[in-house]
This record gives structure tokens, sequence and C-alpha cells, in this order.
């Protein structure tokens, strides 16, 4: 079982791995973006670690609804507002219960992700986080280390897809040859929950 605990290492480790990547992330918003996207969401998970740390909510729950706030309070990008909803959705579907199995994880997430999607209108094939996101949730039923090599690997095929969401997709096919930031970020988060799990 997953205690309130294991999610806030799930987040401490995002945010490390955020800090690390932040500028392999701004340069990949680069040729398709405004270069942001690392500043962006540094910003984000350090006011997510430090408020977990200050606030110590006490359910798996409380910890993602509190993480998500902060980064739709503090990340001024598109990315903001859809990683809040992400996890804020995904804390209320885990509703206040004081440990969850994986397999409501896996339910409570992919929830998440339906909610992304319903708010930025991206569905997978666009380009974007979702692409990362959509086969993370489905290789949860298999493992955390399934999920996060899913993100990666659909991070990485986000290469030659035209974007059809958010900034890049202003560009058309100038976008293609590129790999997406959000999805690079997503495979980050990803990997960070199977870092957690140990
Ligand atoms: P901004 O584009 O406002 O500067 P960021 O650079 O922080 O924001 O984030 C860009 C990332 O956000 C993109 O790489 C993409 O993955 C994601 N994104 C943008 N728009 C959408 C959308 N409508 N749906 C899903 N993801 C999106
Ligand atoms: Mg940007
Ligand atoms: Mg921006």
């Amino acid at each position: 079982m997953l205690d309130a605990e294991f999610f806030r290492r799930w987040m401490t480790a995002t945010a490390a791995a955020v800090d690390r990547e932040a500028t392999r992330l701004t340069e990949l918003d680069s040729p398709i973006g405004d270069a942001d996207h690392g500043s962006n969401l540094r910003r984000g998970f350090t006011a997510v670690a430090t408020v977990l740390e200050k606030e110590a909510p006490g359910t798996p729950g409380a910890v993602l609804v509190l993480a998500g706030r902060q980064l739709i309070s503090t990340v001024g990008g598109a990315s903001g507002p859809l990683y809040g909803t992400l996890l804020r959705r995904t804390g209320k579907e885990l509703g206040d219960a004081p440990e969850v199995s994986a397999e409501q994880l896996a339910a409570a997430l992919r929830a998440g992700v339906e909610a992304v999607t319903k708010l930025g209108g991206a569905v997978p094939g666009d380009k974007t986080m979702v692409d990362a996101l959509d086969p993370a949730v489905a290789a949860l039923a298999t493992s955390f280390s399934a999920a996060a090599r899913a993100a990666a690997a659909g991070a990485e095929a986000t290469v030659p897809l035209i974007a059809r969401k958010g900034r890049a997709s202003y560009l058309g096919e100038r976008s293609i040859g590129h790999q997406d930031p959000g999805a690079t970020s997503s495979a980050l988060l990803i990997a960070a929950l199977a870092e957690a799990a140990g």
C-alpha cells in the first residue's frame, strides 16, 4: 500500500529531476516553443516540495491536491494548469484514504489524464504531454517501472509528430523533428514515481 509519505517522495523526486533536467527542458522548448518549460516547471515543483514539507498533508489525496494547487498558482505557462489539473484530479480520485493500492493509483491517474485531455483538448498523437502520460497509465497495470519505460518511449515518439496543441502547433509541419518538452517532463514525473516505489 502507498501512504502519504510515498506520495511526498514522488513529488520530491519529481522536483529533483525537473531541477536536474531544467536546462534540457528549456532547450527542447526553444525550437518549438518559447524556451521556458524548464524554468516554468522548476519554479512550480520547487514550490511543491516546499509546501509539502511545510504542511505535511496526511493522506495521498491531500498530497496531490496540494501539489496540483501549488503548480496552478506558481507556473505561468500552459503546463501549470495542465500539470496542476493532472495532480489535483488524481488526488481527488484518491479521496481521503490514508493508504491506497497501486491499482487505485492507476485508476486515479487515468482520471487525471482524462481531465488534462478535457482541459487542453489534446488526444494521443497531438505531440503533447498526453503522449507520455497516456501510455504510462496503461502500463501502470504492469508495474511502476513499465510505466516509466512507456512514458519515456511515448516522449521519444513525439519527435516525428506534427504538434496540434499549444504553442508548437503554430509551427505546423516545422514542429516535426523535435521532441515535445511537456512529454519529456511527463516522462520525468513517471520516472520519479518508479523511483519513489524504489
Ligand atoms: P507555454 O507553452 O505556455 O510556454 P510550457 O512551455 O511550460 O508552456 O509547456 C509547454 C508544454 O505544454 C508542451 O510541450 C506540451 O506538452 C504542453 N501543452 C501545451 N498545450 C497543451 C494542451 N492543450 N494539451 C496538453 N498539453 C499541452
Ligand atoms: Mg514554453
Ligand atoms: Mg511560456
